[in-house]
């Protein structure tokens, strides 16, 4: 509790000024957001895991040092806590938001109740791609303040509760694009590509590594223009923007991922609505 009571205070306590640009750009603490905490000024970089799992830090504004957590949907409004390597937990507070419903229809019942081919591509693809969003990477992101992957206005948010054909399925795992087939893709920061995959729900699939467990997937591309391996820079063509897989017709569909969790990619281009 002490921490949390310590955080709470230098919250109210000091003035705006004293919490950083990163800060206050990513402290987005609900389900499916992003936590921004606060580790002071150890003389080491510190090392932080949240359930489990190896934790992005930064050295802000050459002060202090804070971790960005990403927070998974399923997590449940409450105290959370990170734990620092040499034993100290620190918590925040997760607060609460509401995502609306989206009814789909879908012409290929085979994308709503797949059947046993499929739902067996379907786990391997999965097992696949978790791989990909597991992987922790030295590297310092090239920026923290993402560009817009596509020009185009945002359609379908993170985190809408979807119903395809009247069956709930797995909620809105990323931010849609609206953006006509074969629209220039470009790095949303430097990254490397470190999965590419045509698969059953995603279609033709790119994965970058940005660093630390900061991890791009664009998918239902029409064309991928990266091979696995390729050091891409910011603002970097990847592939072009398509339907493949499961959707209705062209847009971009992008997730971003922090530490194996899926959150809002809206909030790393400052379009976070609470
Ligand atoms: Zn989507």
């Amino acid at each position: 509790m002490r921490p949390l009571i310590v955080l709470l205070a230098l919250c109210i306590a000091l003035p705006a000024h004293a919490e950083g640009f990163i800060t206050r750009l990513l402290n987005k603490p609900v389900p499916g957001g992003v936590a921004v905490v606060d580790l002071g000024n150890p003389a080491q970089p510190p090392k932080v895991r949240y359930q489990g799992k190896p934790v992005l830090t930064v050295h802000e504004d050459g002060q202090r040092w804070i971790a960005i957590v990403g927070i998974p949907l399923s997590v449940k409004p409450g105290a959370q806590h990170v734990t620092v390597e040499g034993g100290q937990a620190l918590s925040f507070q997760v607060g609460a938001k509401h995502y609306t419903e989206q009814r789909i229809t879908l012409k290929n019942q085979q994308q709503v109740n797949p059947n046993a081919k499929n739902l067996a591509r379907i786990e391997r693809e999965l097992a696949e791609q978790t791989r990909a969003y597991q992987q922790f990477s030295a590297r310092q992101p090239s920026n923290l303040l993402f560009d817009k992957p596509v020009n185009g206005p945002l359609s379908s948010p993170f985190g809408l509760r979807r119903f395809f054909n009247g069956e709930e399925r797995n909620p809105h795992s990323g931010l849609d694009f609206a953006a006509s087939r074969g629209t220039s893709i470009k790095a949303p920061a430097a990254g490397k590509v470190i999965l590419i995959g045509d698969y059953f729900f995603n279609g033709k699939t790119v994965f970058l590594d940005h660093g630390q467990g900061l991890i791009s997937m664009f998918c239902h591309l029409s064309a991928i223009d990266v091979k696995l391996g390729d050091e891409i820079l910011r603002g970097g063509h990847v592939g072009k923007v398509g339907a493949t897989g499961r959707a209705t017709g062209p847009h971009l569909h992008w997730n971003v991922s922090l530490n194996d969790a899926r959150v809002d990619p809206a909030i790393f281009i400052g379009a976070f609505k609470p």
